[in-house]
């Protein structure tokens, strides 16, 4: 393995080993004089004296197994991703909390519903995932960071309100988005509701309803009745039939971080939704600028999981540091490639925050000038 003694490194760079620990220190990092650094901790350190790092370009495809493209043969269907978008107080919530509670099984009713950012329901025609951080943020969120993971968006519009600023918001982030949209007309128990009203809105912005000649699925819904939420959830398996959706099972697993959070007594903990592929206990992943190894894995509702496929919610623990919603995460063979690979992104990172802190202070200079 490529590394370097801090005191072998102080002689070459002719410089205080004490200077190096210092500098160290700063970055972070405890050392002592006879401590081998790796070949990342070494090039950054370096860095910071003014060094040229020579021969530590590091390509981490290098290290990756080539991504073969999947067989027909080998590609199963999978459940649809779903994220609720609509205006504010339309209902999104409630929607959420409704199709989620009609559709725990008996064994689930009453116990602790576990909040991992995303949840799957059972029903009688397939499964659906729900991500349940609605809003059109964590959409975006995601989408700038690269992560495509919802496959429709059912767009809240509330049957006594009609079509407000974040609901043409919602529509136009689908669009670019390139997801389908199911509208779901909420409220609907309500005195003032005027579905018709809704439609004829919708329809001015491209939404056309299937029985006005359109493609767009509309469902009547009362999430606090809580009425048509089966409805509502067969015309998004009707969606998602037509999309074709699947992905192979049977390979290193692969996905995107949904919601991470530091737990007190866990660490970092971070929920995936798997786009392709089967995580397993055990396996050794990067994630961003971290890595990890599966030490536990639960699904939405607490269950511990050996092994999860393809657009499954999971929750993992044993990641080196925080994740962030929208990153990858993927499994690598071993442990060692997966530290190098974070270890070496982990670097790039910081090198781009030096780089721009160091523009930052020649401008400030030149303007002050
Ligand atoms: P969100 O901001 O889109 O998440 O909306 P919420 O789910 O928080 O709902 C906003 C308000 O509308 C709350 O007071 C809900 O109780 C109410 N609400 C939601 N759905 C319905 C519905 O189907 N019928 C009626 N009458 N009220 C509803
Ligand atoms: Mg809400």
């Amino acid at each position: 393995d490529e590394a370097i003694r801090l005191s072998d490194m102080a002689h070459q760079m002719g410089t205080k080993a004490q200077d190096l620990i210092k500098a160290l220190f700063g970055m972070g990092v405890m050392a002592t004089i006879n401590q081998s650094l790796d070949i990342d901790t070494a090039s950054l350190l370096a860095s910071e004296f003014g060094y040229e790092v020579e021969n530590v370009s590091f390509d981490e495809l290098e290290f990756l197994a080539p991504s073969e493209v999947d067989k027909e043969e080998d590609l199963k269907s999978r459940p649809p991703v779903v994220t609720i978008m609509g205006h504010v107080d339309h209902g999104k919530t409630s929607l959420l909390d409704a199709i989620r509670l009609s559709n725990v099984t008996d064994g689930e009713a009453g116990g602790i519903t576990q909040h991992i950012g995303a949840y799957h329901v059972q029903t009688a025609r397939g499964e659906i995932v729900f991500l349940d951080t609605p809003g059109h943020e964590a959409f975006t969120t995601m989408r700038m960071r690269g992560a495509q993971v919802t496959d429709i968006v059912i767009l809240v519009v509330a049957a006594d309100d009609g079509v407000m600023e974040q609901t043409r918001e919602a529509i136009s982030h689908s669009k670019a988005a390139g997801v389908p949209i199911v509208v779901a007309v909420n409220k609907i128990d309500k005195e003032g509701a005027n579905p018709d009203n809704v439609k004829r809105e919708l329809a001015e912005q491209g939404l056309v309803p299937e029985d006005w000649g359109g493609d767009t699925i509309f469902a009547h819904v009362s999430a606090k009745q809580k009425t048509g939420l089966d409805e509502l959830l067969e015309m998004v398996l009707l969606q998602a039939e037509v999309l074709e959706l699947k992905a192979n099972p049977d390979k290193p697993g692969r996905g995107h971080i949904v919601e991470a959070r530091l737990d007190k007594g866990r660490g970092p903990v971070g929920t995936m939704l798997i786009t392709e592929g089967t995580i397993n206990q055990g396996d050794s992943f990067v994630s961003g600028v971290h890595f990890g190894k599966v030490r536990a894995m639960f699904d939405d509702q607490g269950k511990k999981l050996k092994s999860a496929g393809p657009a499954m919610p999971v929750e993992i623990q044993g990641f080196d540091g925080l994740p962030e919603a929208g990153d990858e995460l993927f499994v690598v063979e071993e442990e060692k490639v997966a530290r190098r690979i974070a270890q070496s992104r982990a670097m790039k990172q910081r090198e781009k925050i030096l780089s721009s802190k160091s523009k930052v202070t020649l401008e400030s200079f030149l303007a002050s000038k």
